[in-house]
């Protein structure tokens, strides 16, 4: 008989959080600590969402998201999950480029960057400040037609290689490109320059295991390989959701799985406004990633003047296009020390590739194209990497590659989407409370509000409000 994954479920909670993303387990946390009855479903056997790993035999093991994030992780970790995690925080001061305009290395901060844009590119010292207190300044009620290409243009006009320098790693960290609006790149960027790039040292299981023993601590009912089918309303309210056959009242809904799936296909465009489902219909998703895993024999080592995160390309000009094409110039690796990524106390070495992939090169292959399409970009990124590290072929034991369709598998994000949805995404997220009441959608969205750190915000804002609709009920009740 198949394992009952519900046993011992309750037939009512205050709240059910749909999905474990960093969102969604930061919602669950947040509304468990704040004495709510949280039960937090997730449809995968492993919690965590995009923020994951994988084990390989040889005592390797992989981590698919942890590459880098702004400073900010440190106070929101620290507010929301424990001081044993945010501890846990250290920066990556080796960031390294390698393209046919620059080759540099940088600490990724506003004063390196300064530096690097007035000595090697060329720029006055008053533009770069404008440039940066500008991009300081946006704000979510900015303009939103200014586009981050013209927004490069009023600083640093036809200087492709600056307008690569800047963004580059921005695409590569929340699939952003210059044709959207200008504040989606500004507040990430800002992040980031504030003090820099850093990862968790510990590897994700570490921290997704210390995020699963708060919540527990916190009473929150955790339910691995539950996928929600539907979300019931009842007076246009939430009233309970489906999973496995069964029915699980609740008086809110936080929906960390992908926005148009939760609106379209678990609530329904039956039960809602026709202008908002157009609205959903329209929103765009973002692209979706390739990767390939690669591990050292054991024995071997990589030097740490490697990097830990090298940005190459091959090709000539900056262009969304080429970042996003199936035959690929750009190469994001990442490079995981034994210091950065201890592992059960072995001495182990692993590097990462990342690129930005569409869906629709991987969609429709046969399983034979398919299979030959990821060896190839195995084949092709093992030659790649050779050019850096010579005969780092022959010391690699496992590699393994992931597309589009290994993230829409294991995420059910539709087309893969690595970073949500595009800009428009946001104003449907915020505005779904309002269409049905306790319904509340907190997961990537609008660029902004992805990556670790823009999920774990994003849980923060919306497990608030929550909260608020939640206790003025108990109140208005007694
Ligand atoms: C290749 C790659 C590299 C990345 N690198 C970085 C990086 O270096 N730095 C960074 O900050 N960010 C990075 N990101 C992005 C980051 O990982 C994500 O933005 C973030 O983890 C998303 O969190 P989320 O809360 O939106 O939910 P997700 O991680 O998308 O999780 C959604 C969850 O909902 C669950 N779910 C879906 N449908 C259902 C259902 N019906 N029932 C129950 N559960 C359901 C899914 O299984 C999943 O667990 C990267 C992403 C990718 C793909």
């Amino acid at each position: 008989m198949p394992r009952d994954f519900l046993k011992g479920v309750q037939d009512e909670y205050d709240v059910v959080v749909i999905g474990s993303g960093l969102a969604g387990l930061t919602s669950a946390n947040i509304l468990g600590r704040a004495g709510h009855r949280v039960l937090l479903l997730e449809q995968h056997y492993k919690l965590g969402g995009l923020a994951t790993w994988f084990l390989r035999p040889g005592g390797h093991t992989f981590d698919i998201s942890l590459h880098g994030f702004p400073y900010g992780m440190i106070k929101s970790c620290r507010r929301y999950w424990s001081r044993e995690i945010s501890d846990r925080i250290v920066q990556l001061k080796n960031i390294r480029f390698d393209n046919p305009q620059f080759s540099l290395t940088t600490t990724f901060d506003r004063q390196d960057f300064t530096r690097l844009l007035v000595e090697k590119f060329g720029q006055q010292e008053a533009t770069v400040k404008a440039f940066f207190d500008t991009a300081r300044g946006m704000n979510f009620y900015d303009d939103q037609s200014t586009t981050t290409g013209e927004l490069f243009q009023r600083f640093f006009p036809n200087r492709n290689d600056i307008v690569r320098l800047l963004m580059e790693p921005i695409s590569y960290a929340n699939g952003s490109t210059l044709e959207d609006p200008a504040i989606t790149y500004g507040i990430v960027f800002s992040n980031f320059m504030n003090k820099g790039v850093y990862i968790y040292e510990g590897g994700t299981d570490d921290l997704i295991k210390r995020m699963k023993k708060e919540l527990e601590s916190n009473n929150v009912d955790i339910r691995i390989n539950c996928p929600v089918d539907k979300i019931d309303i009842k007076d246009g309210k939430v009233s309970a959701v489906q999973v496995q056959g069964r029915r699980i009242r609740c008086r809110a809904v936080v929906s960390n799985a992908n926005l148009r799936t939760t609106v379209l296909n678990m609530i329904g465009e039956d039960r809602l406004d026709k202008d908002f489902v157009q609205q959903t219909q329209d929103v765009r998703l973002n692209n979706s990633s390739t990767q390939v895993y690669m591990a050292l024999k054991e024995g071997e080592s990589i030097d740490e003047s490697s990097g830990d995160l090298f940005f190459t390309s091959t090709s000539p000009h900056f262009d969304t296009q080429s970042l996003l094409s199936r035959d690929i110039t750009s190469r994001t690796f990442s490079f995981y020390y034994p210091r950065t990524r201890p592992w059960k106390k072995k001495e182990r070495y692993a590097i990462v590739s990342s690129t930005n992939a569409n869906w629709s090169d991987w969609a429709d292959l046969s399983e034979h194209e398919y299979e030959e399409s990821k060896a190839d970009l195995v084949e092709t990124t093992l030659d790649a990497l050779e050019r850096y590290i010579p005969g780092v072929r022959d010391k690699i034991d496992h590699a393994e590659a992931a597309t589009p369709r290994t993230f829409q598998h294991y995420t059910k994000h539709q087309l893969g989407a690595s970073f949500g949805t595009k800009f428009e995404g946001l104003a449907v997220s915020r505005d779904l409370p309002n269409q049905v009441g306790g319904m509340f959608h907190a997961g990537s969205v609008g660029i902004i509000m992805s990556g670790w750190l823009g999920a774990i915000n994003y849980g923060v804002i919306v497990s608030n409000e929550v909260d608020q609709m939640l206790t003025s009920q108990s109140s208005a009740a007694v």
